[in-house]
């Protein structure tokens, strides 16, 4: 396996394992191929002498996965997940002026599942399209019923997340527009979040996408830049209409000089672009002072509010403008 093998004019690499299973006859013959494929997804891809051994640790992860990616499907067919909303603050207007969708998964047994747990599975499994089209269709009820009414509300938009198999697909603008049209929701009021190893994984088709969804007014957020091997020349190739600072260069700033430098330049770019930014993860007062010392225009964070139920997000909004009208008075 040292040398690639040529098909087609393409080199192609195999590579080999050894894996180690303990009591694997306890596992059942139909898990033990998956067990493999999980035990060797574990092992870094350029180490090129494969030695896997799964331990009860490892295994107890495997059947955790299998659980989960299971409930999944339960939960696509009963229709058990939830959308949570986080408030996007405008350091500028002061207020609440964006919120982002973020689905939630909960089961008596297992507790509350986090998506940063689940969503990898429904990307692996193909179940992340199903999902997406949960999340857009309650986002969409949710700004009909209660956003489109009511506009002192001040809600300009919904961000969503959005997954790489879904871009993928030629056809993602006719699965998003006829939901947003049941709605009578106008396309400005939902922005789509892409990260940057999304962007990467078929930058022509996901330029044309941009482009597409460009004529029809609605845009796509960098998500958690500088989270990969991010650097400028992404804002560069994609007409992204925001970018959203990830949460850990946000916690690096204040606490990496050398970070902080980087960051403050990343902020400046960012800027003379003329693109608006969020910064996620802030947490703490003076962290939302220090970025608003330095011109940034919106902040997602705990700070501004966790992601909650769409009631409590409602009632927290109202409470923001009443406290701000307050503070106007006095
Ligand atoms: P993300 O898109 O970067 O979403 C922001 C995450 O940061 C959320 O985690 C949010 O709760 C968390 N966060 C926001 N502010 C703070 C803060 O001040 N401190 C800390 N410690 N955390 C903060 P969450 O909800 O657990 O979501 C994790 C990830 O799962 C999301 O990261 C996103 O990649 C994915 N995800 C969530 N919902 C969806 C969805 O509907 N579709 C897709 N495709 N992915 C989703
Ligand atoms: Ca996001
Ligand atoms: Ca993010």
């Amino acid at each position: 396996f040292s040398h690639p093998i040529a098909m087609e004019g393409e080199e192609i690499l195999f590579s080999a394992a050894i894996c180690g299973i303990p009591y694997g006859n306890q596992l059942g013959s139909e898990n033990l191929l998956n067990y493999v494929e999980y035990l060797t997804a574990l092992v870094p891809r350029t180490q090129e002498t494969l030695l896997v051994r799964g331990d009860e640790y490892v295994k107890h992860g495997f059947l955790r996965q299998k659980t989960i990616e299971a409930y999944l499907y339960r939960a696509i067919e009963e229709d058990l997940f939830e959308v949570y909303y986080q408030p996007i603050y405008s350091l500028k207007e002061k207020c609440v002026v964006s919120l982002e969708a973020l689905v939630r998964l909960k089961d008596e047994k297992l507790g509350a599942i986090p998506p940063d747990e689940f969503i990898p599975l429904a990307e692996q499994n193909g179940t992340i399209t199903q999902i997406s089209e949960i999340v857009l269709e309650e986002c969409c009820r949710f700004l009909a019923k209660h956003v489109l009414p009511n506009p002192s509300l001040g809600i300009r938009t919904i961000h969503v997340n959005i997954a790489a198999a879904q871009c993928l697909n030629r056809n993602l603008k006719e699965s998003i527009l006829p939901v947003l049209e049941r709605y009578h929701v106008p396309t400005h009021m939902i922005t789509l979040e892409l990260t940057e190893r999304t962007a990467i994984e078929a930058p022509k088709l996901m330029l044309w996408h941009m482009q597409e969804f460009g004529k029809i007014g609605m845009g796509f957020a960098m998500d958690d830049y500088g989270s990969g091997n991010s650097n400028c020349s992404y804002l560069i190739r994609f007409p992204f209409r925001e970018i959203k600072i990830d949460k850990n260069m946000t916690w690096s700033y204040f606490e990496n000089p050398t970070a902080k430098i980087v960051i403050e330049n990343e902020i400046k770019t960012i800027q003379k672009l003329g693109l608006p930014l969020i910064m996620e993860g802030v947490e703490k007062k003076e962290q939302s002072d220090a970025l608003e010392a330095l011109g940034v225009d919106m902040i997602q964070g705990y700070y501004y509010g966790k992601p909650m139920p769409e009631t409590e997000c409602l009632r927290y909004i109202r409470r923001m403008h009443f406290a701000k009208e307050e503070y106007g008075k006095s």
